[in-house]
């Protein structure tokens, strides 16, 4: 399944799908769900609040749904992640979990705790088509797109531990979802998609966490990003940019041989002009690759007087990879140079370094 270098993956292998799962349906589809397994279509809402509001999956505990009804609305709960790992640090607040998905399939989700938020980090494919070539997922290639209950479950999960009060701080709710797992999000469009609206809906329909609380990170695939702008979900755009130039880009993101950076770009302001969401622009800092100042100047030049945020990621250096972190002197002339533009800009924190749970390292190793 490892792709030759610049190779891409649009089309996910066909494969097996999931079971089909309440957090797949409208609130429409659920009442239609319920109808066919011979029970009122009130019963989806009931349903839908004891997971969506209560996380629970175990029909046992629904004492307001008779036994039998129970039994039938089971069908709509199947069992889709099963955790196979977790691992802990920063005290038990920041946390990784892999699981295996009914077809053996695996994937990782992060959950960090922060004083004044919850962000949850979950995948949106098992493994990725864009082989970017200092991103761990992508040296594995693309096994299959997630349905998006199965993106959901990730999220709720999260969600039932913190609740439970088995994340350190007391017990809490997730704040933040960032599509910066395993997978491009917009390569799985329609599920992901989904999966927001699921996410952001208010009880009973979904989670109701807050669209501005949600981050979708890609590649660049321009012409899923105006597909986006016109849903009319405000949720934040992130574009792993990474260079500013299309010689190095087309390396870095391959991509951006499709697409180039002046595309992407475009796509990016109209994103923001639509949905007066700030771009978030993602770029690891690679030494000698990178990071130079005049790449620091061009950027700053590119998205100058822009609604965006330029978040600079110290590289996480994959297993085998020749690259490194910039040294931080470099790092520190690569803000400078954007501030000089006036760039809003944040080298973002590494958490999670140590459980391999930090930025492109979800490579769900067994
Ligand atoms: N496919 C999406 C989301 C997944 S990765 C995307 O590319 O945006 C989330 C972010 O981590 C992206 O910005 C990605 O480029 C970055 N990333 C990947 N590998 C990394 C690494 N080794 N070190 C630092 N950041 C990395």
């Amino acid at each position: 399944m490892s792709q030759q270098p610049g190779q891409l993956t649009f089309v996910a292998p066909r494969r097996a799908k999931p079971a089909r799962h309440l957090a797949d349906l409208s609130m429409a589809e659920r009442r239609a769900a319920v109808t066919e397994l011979g029970e009122k279509a009130f019963r989806a809402d009931q349903l839908s609040r004891h997971y969506f509001e209560r996380h629970t999956t175990d029909v046992a505990a629904m004492t307001d749904l008779s036994p039998a009804a129970r039994d039938k609305l089971s069908a709509l709960l199947p069992t889709l992640l099963t955790p196979v790992k977790e691992l802990t640090t920063d005290g038990g607040t920041t946390r990784k979990t892999l699981w295996r998905l009914f077809d053996g399939a695996l994937v990782e989700s992060v959950l960090m705790r922060y004083p004044e938020r919850v962000t949850m980090c979950v995948s949106s494919q098992a493994g990725c088509g864009m082989n970017c070539p200092f991103c761990a997922t992508g040296q594995a290639g693309l096994t299959r797109n997630m349905s998006t209950a199965e993106i959901v479950e990730q999220v709720v999960s999260g969600a039932r531990a913190l609740a439970a009060g088995e994340v350190p701080g007391g017990p809490g709710r997730v704040s933040n979802i960032v599509f910066m797992g395993m997978g491009e999000p917009l390569a799985n469009y329609k599920q992901v998609i989904g999966a927001v609206r699921r996410i952001v809906e208010p009880a009973p329909h979904g989670l109701g966490i807050s669209a501005r609380g949600v981050t979708v990170s890609t590649v660049g695939l321009v012409p899923a990003i105006g597909k986006l702008a016109d849903e009319g979900l405000p949720v934040t755009l992130a574009l792993s940019l990474h260079a500013p130039d299309d010689e190095l880009r087309d390396t870095l993101v391959p991509i951006n041989t499709r697409w180039k950076v002046a595309e992407v770009l475009d796509a990016a302001w109209s994103y923001a002009a639509r949905t007066k969401r700030r771009i978030s622009i993602e770029y690891a800092l690679i030494k000698d690759v990178n990071d130079q100042e005049w790449r620091a100047d061009l950027l700053g030049k590119l998205v100058r007087n822009k609604l965006v945020h330029v978040n600079l990621i110290p590289l996480n250096p994959t297993p085998g990879s020749k690259w490194t972190a910039s040294r931080p002197e470099d790092e520190r002339a690569f803000v400078r140079r954007l501030e000089f533009h006036g760039v809003p800009v944040t080298v973002r924190d590494t958490r999670g370094r140590e459980i391999d749970g930090a930025c492109g390292q979800l490579a769900a190793a067994e």
